[in-house]
């Protein structure tokens, strides 16, 4: 992952006590640095065990600032701050019915799910089998049996379960796909890194307007694996 220092691998030995001190101090951090404010995501990031979405010889680092590799091509579970990064940006909200492109972990999608809470919908994409797997049985491990996981390019979105309030993209996009654009509802957004994966990506904000047109937006700058497929690299 060009641009981030990975840590080594080595034998988990933190306690569930050192990663809950660890998550509370991490929520504080994002709290005082701006990037969280609304009360069900934080509220979210206090809830989910980060570090149970981490293969065993990454644990201990669940709550450092990087990226880390799970089992698949090129995936890994993104670093702490960019999920309230996406999800304030996207202005998640309960009740909304929302579509990751990238499951990686599940982490993300976890999150979600506390999120839009039990009237809301989470539907999730990987294309990577081996990554898709590792999510869905992390997922199902702890309880989060009603994520919806779909093996496939999401970049096409899930049409059965279309229109989405919110859509989020986490990987490195060409071009923000038309399918998703199409699959979003009037007033709706997403969110996507954009631009290639050898150098910092901009962070894109389209919003969907009522008469069908769209604004779209640079809120960030971004590291990102490539989207894989037609749309990405
Ligand atoms: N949201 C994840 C992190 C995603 S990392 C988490 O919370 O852990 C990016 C992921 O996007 C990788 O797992 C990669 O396999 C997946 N990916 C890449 N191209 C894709 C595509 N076209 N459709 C769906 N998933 C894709």
């Amino acid at each position: 992952m060009l641009g981030w220092v990975i840590p080594p691998p080595r034998k988990p030995v933190k306690t569930k006590c050192d990663f809950d001190k660890e998550r509370e101090e991490k929520v504080s951090w994002l709290i005082r640095q701006g990037l969280l404010k609304s009360h069900f995501i934080l509220e979210a990031m206090m809830k989910v065990p980060r570090e149970d979405f981490i293969p065993d010889h990454y644990r201990d680092y669940a709550y450092m600032e990087v990226p880390l590799p799970i089992p698949g091509h090129n995936a890994t579970i993104s670093c702490p701050h960019s999920y309230p990064l996406f999800y304030e940006a996207s202005n998640l909200s309960r009740e909304d019915k929302f579509l990751e492109v990238g499951t990686g972990s599940g982490y993300g999608a976890a999150l979600a799910r506390e999120i839009v809470g039990s009237k809301g919908c989470i539907v999730t994409v990987e294309i990577d089998s081996e990554t898709y797997h590792f999510a869905k049985a992390n997922l199902h491990k702890l309880g989060y049996t009603d994520v919806e996981v779909a093996l496939g390019d999401g970049a096409y979105g899930y049409p059965a379960r279309s229109p989405f309030d919110k859509i989020c993209i986490t990987a490195s996009c060409k071009k923000i796909p038309e399918p998703l654009i199409q699959q979003l509802k009037p007033g709706g957004r997403l969110i996507t890194p954009m631009g290639p994966p050898t150098r910092e990506q901009d962070l894109v904000l389209l919003v969907k307007e009522t008469d069908g047109g769209s604004k779209v937006s640079c809120i960030d700058k971004v590291l990102y694996v490539p989207l894989r497929g037609p749309y990405g690299f």
